[in-house]
């Protein structure tokens, strides 16, 4: 069997990882991937969007699944190509992937759903958004409407700060993607992660999780793509997760359906709960990542089975099982991001981790047989343990033989929960 991963970050080395050790042992081919996955399978020189290029490769090469990892290619369609040809493939359409694409289709559909989520007010022109931010007051959340790779959000203590943001997007500081803002009222409470497989029909959710946005301890510093999370996430009793289900998750499909839009893949719901209810902050149509690799490392099953139901429409619960153990995944990043940073940096002590935890590679490549730095977000040191104390000092074990010129984490990964 083979099978095609789309992208090159974290998610997607651990999505190889997992499909690698399905008990169908899949040939593995990853574009581009990055070195870890070049471990795993066979790298592909190919751009994640390149929609006409993947669907050459794949009219030359036949892979029997692709799995497509990140929202960029499945906003513009890789999907609908590659299932136009015939392929089968796990990853919502375009018109689906719409729910990330656009933060005010997504509210939209959420607002008529009666999906519970915060207020929220669409502007294209600076003067009426300031006048609006002012009549509502701080804080208040500034979004570019379109993908901004996680830096279109500004979560504004003051109406200064969000009239400047206002500014930032109307003026084109994200290109297209921030020509229209979403501005949202403030939500309090505690985030959370739901990862929910959806076949058209059934929902399943994964197991829960919290990643840890903000670049430094304490959750300070700027938002980052995600500096680490745990799974299970305490705050997402059974109770928030039947509302996830009916509120949400059954509330947002049904409204597509009314729209003639199906869903098929992986739909991710970032929450804020207070008092035990669940609004959503936002959707992604794509596994998150670094929550996957917390979510991977406890699924106790094969992973094919589940995927191919999803396209066939036959998922069921039976088919995903989780491990007791708890996860932990510390993200090394590189000096300086989310700002600016540098490559090429060699990385050491990869090898002498593999009793502590797996090491998923994001923003590394391979250099003269060396694995160098190759982005911000460089490796998802990813750990089980029977408790999170123990899933914690397991990660920490291998992060502390992993170096780099540079290098930094966050040390307080899931200390909320302990
Ligand atoms: P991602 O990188 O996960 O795709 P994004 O750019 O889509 O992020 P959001 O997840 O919508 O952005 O927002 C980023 C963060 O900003 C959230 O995780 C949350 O901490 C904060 N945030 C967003 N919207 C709100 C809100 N309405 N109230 C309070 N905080 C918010």
């Amino acid at each position: 069997m083979k099978v095609l991963v789309i992208g090159n970050g974290g998610r997607e080395h651990a999505l190889c990882w997992k499909l690698k050790n399905d008990s169908r042992n899949p040939e593995i081919f990853c574009a581009p991937g990055n070195a870890g996955t070049a471990e795993l399978g066979t790298n592909l020189d190919l751009v994640a969007t390149d929609v006409e290029g993947i669907t050459e490769w794949a009219k030359a090469h036949q892979p029997d699944l692709t799995v497509i990892g990140p929202e960029a290619p499945l906003c513009v369609g890789m999907a609908d190509a590659l299932e136009a040809e015939g392929f089968r493939v796990f990853g919502p359409k375009r018109a689906a992937a719409e729910l990330e694409g656009s933060k005010e289709f997504a509210k939209e559909i959420m607002k008529a759903g009666g999906v519970p989520t915060s207020d929220y007010a669409v502007f294209t022109e600076a003067e009426p958004a300031c006048r609006y931010v002012r009549e509502k007051g701080a804080p208040i959340v500034i979004k570019a409407d379109g993908l901004a790779a996680g830096k279109g959000v500004t979560v504004a203590e003051t109406v200064e700060q969000a009239e400047a943001a206002i500014n930032d997007a109307l003026g084109g500081a994200f290109g297209e993607a921030g020509s229209r803002v979403v501005i949202e009222d403030f939500l309090v409470g505690e985030e959370a992660s739901i990862l929910a497989l959806i076949d058209g029909e059934h929902v399943v959710m994964l197991a829960s999780s919290q990643d840890h946005k903000r670049a430094y301890d304490g959750d300070t510093g700027p938002n980052t793509g995600g500096m680490g999370a745990y799974s299970p996430a305490p705050i997402v009793t059974d109770a928030v997760l039947e509302k996830v289900r009916t509120e949400i998750y059954d509330r947002t499909l049904a409204e597509l359906k009314k729209r003639g839009i199906t869903y098929k893949g992986v739909l991710y719901a970032g929450l804020m709960i207070d008092n035990g209810q669940p609004s959503v902050v936002e959707f992604n149509c794509r596994f998150g990542d670094p929550e996957t690799q917390a979510v991977l490392i406890r699924w106790d099953d094969d992973i094919i089975p589940a995927i191919e139901a999803c396209i066939d429409g036959t998922l069921s619960e039976e088919l995903i099982n989780w491990k007791a153990d708890h996860s932990v995944c510390v993200v090394m990043s590189a000096g300086g991001y989310p700002g600016s940073y540098e490559k090429g940096h060699e990385i050491r002590g990869l090898d002498d981790t593999a009793d502590d935890a797996i090491v998923f590679h994001a923003g590394t490549a391979l250099k003269d047989g060396k694995v160098v730095t190759a982005g911000g977000r460089v490796l998802g040191v990813t750990a089980l343990g029977a408790d999170l104390r123990t899933a914690v000092d397991n990660a920490t074990a291998a992060v502390e033989k992993i170096s780099w010129k540079d290098a930094f984490y966050r040390k307080d990964i899931a200390h909320r929960a302990l």
